[in-house]
């Protein structure tokens, strides 16, 4: 039943925004002086610097400290996410497994799993990649073909996944596979494995983005042997598991951010004499950041208190994909007649990068799709 979106106003609390200081001035002794990275939280990536971050005890800051965590509010992360994102800081080797695979195994892992596991997250060493899409399974996830078949002590995996961002350089893939054949019920027989992506038999290919780079690959699995042990939850609960860890992928910072440096190097570019239309453009741009972040901050609030917010998470990300792709087009028209080689290489790089962000996460038709269930209109 249609229960109404539920964005509470929340304001960040004292305790919250007293670490922004110290986050600044971590970010501002630990990069460059000169340093320059869109706010994509997909493309830096940097092993010491996520284990600086670990050691500040800014990774897994949500989690119970008897697992490596630091017990603080989501309202805390915020403000340490989105100051790394404001900055472009290279967050991205620990960002998934910070963001959603150490809360899948505080939520659903044995206590093996989450002992062994996300203490090692927590201090910045351990990364992860998300292995749902298939080379002819996106938006229609239910449809994965990579199966698992029970042999003795685990599972022999077979098949592929496709657009698996970082699994070139990170050591686990949380891998949603078929453990029993399609059924009337198209969401049930599938299971969630925490694959070692450095096993026997896997296949690991970089493809190449608009922008020349590889960050994200296809990688085929041909009789991976998984042990029991890297099950994670029960066998069969693989969809409501994977349901349960959007409300983390599409409500952060980093889904309207992206376009965020951009904006910055634009305003330094007009300077003191901006022309009426490009403040007007800042002021729409500002506005639109301004009421985005609210949104986002109240589901952090949602978060902190156990909610599962799927249709405002949905919401947030639609509009914000929208947002940050709106941003370098609109500011593109804009440009003024001389720019610095900072802006130019700024403006570009999002340009190439910026039609990912309404496919990343789930597309808009697809999160149009979800926010209308959630609406009780379909
Ligand atoms: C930069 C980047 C990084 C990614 N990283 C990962 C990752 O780490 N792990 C991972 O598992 N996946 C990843 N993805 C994959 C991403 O989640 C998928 O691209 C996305 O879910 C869409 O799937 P698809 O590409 O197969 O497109 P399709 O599902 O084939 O969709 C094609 C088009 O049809 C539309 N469409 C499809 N179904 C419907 C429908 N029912 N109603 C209306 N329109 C529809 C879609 O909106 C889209 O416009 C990444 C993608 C990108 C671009």
């Amino acid at each position: 039943m249609f229960q109404g979106l539920q964005f509470e106003p929340v304001s960040l609390p004292d305790h919250a925004e007293a670490l922004r200081s110290e986050v600044r001035e971590f970010i501002e002794r630990e990069l460059p002086p000169d340093y320059l990275r869109n706010s994509d939280f997909n493309t830096g990536v940097s092993a010491e610097f996520s284990q600086k971050l670990g050691a500040k005890g800014w990774i897994g800051m949500t989690w119970p400290k008897e697992y490596g965590g630091h017990g603080r509010s989501f309202l805390e992360r915020y403000v340490v996410t989105e100051e790394l994102l404001a900055a472009g800081a290279p967050v991205f080797a620990h960002w998934i497994a910070d963001r959603q695979s150490g809360a899948q195994l505080l939520k659903f892992g044995t206590e093996q799993q989450r002992q062994t596991y996300l203490p090692r997250i927590a201090r910045g060493e351990c990364y992860f990649s998300i292995g749902m899409s298939e080379p002819d399974s996106g938006s229609d996830l239910a449809s994965i073909r990579t199966s698992a078949t029970r042999v003795e002590g685990g599972w022999l995996v077979n098949g592929s996944k496709i657009w698996s961002s970082g699994a070139h350089q990170n050591h686990f893939m949380i891998t949603l596979v078929r453990t029993e054949p399609p059924s009337a019920n198209r969401h049930a027989g599938m299971s969630q494995f925490m694959i070692d992506l450095k096993s026997p038999n896997i296949t690991i290919q970089g493809i190449k983005n608009l922008s020349g780079e590889s960050d994200f690959n296809q990688v085929f699995f041909d009789d991976v042997f998984v042990p029991d042990e890297m099950v994670i939850g029960e066998p069969g609960n693989g969809w409501e598991q994977v349901v349960s860890e959007l409300g983390y992928e599409r409500s952060g910072p980093e889904r309207f951010l992206s376009a965020f440096r951009v904006m910055v190097e634009f305003v330094r570019e007009v300077g003191d004499n901006p022309t009426e239309a490009q403040v007007a453009l800042i002021g729409r741009l500002t506005a639109h950041l301004i009421t985005l972040r609210r949104m986002s901050v109240s589901v952090a609030a949602m978060l902190e208190s156990g909610k599962t917010p799927v249709t405002e998470a949905a919401l947030i990300k639609e509009l914000g994909n929208s947002y940050e792709r709106m941003v370098p087009e609109l500011i593109r028209q804009l440009v003024p007649g001389r720019t610095s080689l900072r802006f130019r290489q700024t403006l570009e790089e999002c340009i190439l990068h910026a039609p990912s962000f309404t496919l990343r996460g789930g597309t808009r038709e697809i999160l149009r799709g979800v926010i209308a269930r959630g609406l009780g209109l379909r």
